[in-house]
């Protein structure tokens, strides 16, 4: 184990495989006003709220997190936006030195309210997940009504300056194949960049099995099929799960996540705070290293730091879905924060 002494922390958060660590997924809560089937169950017990962290703990754990070379934070759910005042937090991360981006993700549910409020506390970038744009889908995928709102929510975000915002669709094989062509389109004329997302086994319910995949390879076939050939993004982010590719007609770019049919573990710079407060060095980690009780117990910065240092140690190389040795993490996605 790499110990550090008291006054010295690592230059890196890097693991065993030389995978230097720069983002840390913070998830505000495990509260959510929609109940999509691919994440949560419908009837849910939520944490009690003493068991969540505050907002001056979660920037105590990112301040702690960005000196060991942790530079964006994406916040995420359940629902970011349930939680009372997520731009007081969002005011007081951007204040740490050497953090360079807060985004969040949301269903945008709330969006239409708040999109002033976060963008005037400094949110660099939004992401918002849309599954479809037919009201009656939207219902069937989210198991609750909600469209307009998350169209306004666009709007809005968009008026209060919000630039490059993402759409996130997840691909459900059997669910999702009708919203892929109507939601190209309107990213297409809205200028949104839109990213799809292979279905993971995380949801609550534990439906998930390889066949219930509907592959990126899947969906950019339905997409040429009617917009043409697309061309890979030469040169993109490496940092980034997506490919992107362009539309042979220049009109818009479409990013896809892959991480069961492509996984991209071998180049994974993500690290995740729950919660209630628990690191966890992947989406499918079985173990979790807990900061809350280090924070509520009196630990000190150091002690929160070798945590995280922990926690990265013990990075597996790869999620192994598909494998014999795949294990379902014992937590959905809403609760640890997708
Ligand atoms: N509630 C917010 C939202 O929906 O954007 C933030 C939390 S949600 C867990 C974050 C992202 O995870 C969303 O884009 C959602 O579609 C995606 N997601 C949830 N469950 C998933 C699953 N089983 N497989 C793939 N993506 C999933
Ligand atoms: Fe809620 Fe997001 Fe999960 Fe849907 S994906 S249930 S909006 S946390």
């Amino acid at each position: 184990m790499n110990r550090l002494s008291s006054g010295q922390l690592p230059p890196s958060l890097t693991d065993r495989f030389g995978r230097r660590h720069t983002d840390l997924r913070v998830s505000v809560t495990d509260r959510c006003n929609l109940r999509c089937g691919y994440c949560m169950p419908l009837e849910v017990t939520f944490k009690p709220q003493d068991e969540i962290l505050t907002y001056e703990e979660i920037t105590r754990v990112v301040a702690v997190a960005t000196r060991l070379g942790i530079r964006t934070v994406r916040l995420t759910g359940g629902e970011p936006l349930v939680r009372a005042e997520v731009d007081r937090l969002v005011r007081s991360l951007m204040a740490i030195p050497r953090l360079e981006e807060v985004a969040l993700t949301t269903n945008g549910l709330l969006l239409a309210e708040q999109a002033d409020r976060l963008a005037r506390a400094g949110l660099t970038r939004l992401n918002v997940s849309l599954d479809s744009l037919a009201p009656e889908r939207f219902q069937a995928i989210a198991r609750r009504p909600g469209l307009d709102r998350v169209l306004a929510g666009l709007t809005q975000a968009r008026r209060c300056g919000f630039r490059s915002i993402r759409i996130n669709a997840v691909s459900v094989r059997g669910l999702t194949e009708r919203e892929i062509v109507p939601l190209a389109r309107f990213c297409r004329d809205e200028s949104y960049h839109l990213r799809f997302i292979e279905f993971m086994p995380l949801d609550a319910e534990a439906g998930w099995t390889n066949d219930t995949v509907l592959t990126g390879a899947t969906v950019r076939q339905l997409l040429e099929s009617t917009f043409g050939p697309l061309a890979p993004v030469q040169g993109g982010d490496p940092g980034q799960p997506a490919v992107d590719y362009d539309y042979a007609d220049g009109c818009g770019r479409v990013g896809f996540i892959n991480p069961v049919s492509q996984p991209f573990c071998d180049r994974c710079d993500r690290l995740r705070l729950t919660a209630d407060g628990q690191f966890r060095n992947c989406l499918f980690s079985t173990a979790e290293w807990d900061a809350r009780q280090v924070i509520r117990s009196g630990g000190d910065d150091h002690n929160l730091a070798q945590l995280l240092v922990d926690c990265v140690a013990a990075k597996e190389a790869a999620h192994g879905i598909g494998t014999s040795q795949f294990q379902r993490p014992d937590r959905a996605m809403y609760q640890i924060g997708g």
